[in-house]
């Protein structure tokens, strides 16, 4: 049984949940620091925040935005989110940059990132959360994102760094995932990892004024053949490339109605609805398989067990399935769960 909570607690949630409805800043920034604590009290708080907040959320349009370092992403965002401002919508960035942690805050930590933006009050902007697995930052950005389409803002950006798993995790909590390329010298496709083009609903060549023009341009019918090799996921859409020219705010209009006909067309197949059920869901099983996976780890007799058992699956005396089994043999303590036949040991010579 949890320990009661103080008694003062619902009420300030309450407060605090009516606050962030209200779109104040103060409440908003207050539930995003509670909901990226670690504290377990703070985490049981953000939950029961969230539930509160839960009937509000969902009607922001949320896009990702990915590309590799010096892509454009920051000057993009404070161009693409003020072109959103100047057109009546309210904009709020977050990140999730799991390296965060060993930079001392690298995405969005900058304070001289997106001044224009960060300066604008319809504007929210909030550096990735730092510290601990890349899963850990994604649920506590999940979560952010719900605080802020409960207060209001239209349109929720959540930035990546186009390295690692780290896209995956943000394709998989967004409606539109945007990826921002460079035209390179030459192979236009080295370097960039297949995965990433399955994902991409679009794909913005950045940097495409002044001499540039041309190779971008070129670049656009590269990644537009390339991406005739992938299926979509989604019969009813063929991802565009567009150029851009993030810092002479070029294209981001063209950007803007790309989103939209994506959400408009996706609305109308109910696709839309079923992608986010489906992320919905799948967060659900990574929170109940994280938490299975600490619960599990933490109980005594594994952590008894787990080293002499390690030791031997690493010099091979024991066989990995073995091993599993016989440590999740403790979960019933009367012998290892059915799988009736195999044997219990390897045999060792
Ligand atoms: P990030 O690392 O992806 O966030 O990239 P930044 O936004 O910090 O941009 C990296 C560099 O590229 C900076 O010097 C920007 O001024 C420059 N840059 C960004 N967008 C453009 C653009 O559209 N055209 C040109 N010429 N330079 C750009």
């Amino acid at each position: 049984m949890p320990p009661p909570a103080p008694s003062s607690a619902p009420l300030a949630l309450d407060t605090l949940a009516e606050g962030v409805r209200a779109g104040q800043r103060r409440a908003l920034a207050k539930a995003i620091t509670l909901v990226e604590s670690t504290r377990p009290d703070h985490q049981e708080a953000a939950q029961r925040l969230l539930e509160l907040i839960l009937p509000s959320t969902g009607k922001a349009a949320r896009v990702g935005i990915s590309g590799v370092p010096g892509a454009g992403k920051s000057t993009f965002i404070e161009a693409f989110g003020l072109y959103l401002l100047s057109i009546g919508s309210r904009v709020a960035v977050l990140a999730v940059d799991p390296s965060s942690a060993r930079s001392g805050g690298s995405i969005l930590g900058d304070k001289t990132r997106m001044q224009r933006l960060s300066a604008a009050p319809e504007a929210f902007i909030r550096p990735s959360p730092s510290g601990g697995s890349l899963g850990g930052v994604a649920r506590r950005t999940r979560e952010a994102m719900l605080v802020c389409e409960a207060a209001g803002y239209d349109v929720i950006i959540v930035e990546t760094v186009g390295v690692g798993q780290s896209e995956f995790a943000v394709a998989s909590m967004v409606d539109f995932f945007l990826v921002l390329m460079l035209a390179g010298a030459g192979d236009e496709l080295q370097g960039i990892k297949k995965g990433i083009l399955e994902i991409a609903d679009a794909l913005a060549i950045n940097k495409a004024d002044g001499d540039n023009v041309r190779r971008a341009e070129q670049a656009r019918a590269e990644y537009r053949g390339a991406l005739r090799l992938f299926r979509h996921a989604s019969p009813n859409w063929d991802p565009p490339v567009v150029t851009v020219s993030a810092l002479q705010q070029r294209g981001m209009d063209t950007v803007w109605s790309i989103i939209q006909d994506h959400r408009d067309k996706l609305t109308a197949s109910g696709e839309l609805a079923a992608k986010r059920r489906e992320q919905q869901l799948a967060w659900f099983w990574n929170m109940l398989d994280a938490g299975l996976k600490t619960h599990f780890l933490a109980r005594p007799d594994v952590t008894e067990l787990l080293p002499g058992i390690q030791t031997a699956v690493a010099e091979a005396t024991l066989t990995p399935t073995e091993a599993a089994r016989r440590l999740l043999a403790l979960l019933t303590r009367s012998g290892a769960p059915a799988e009736a036949g195999e044997p219990r040991r390897m045999r060792t010579a």
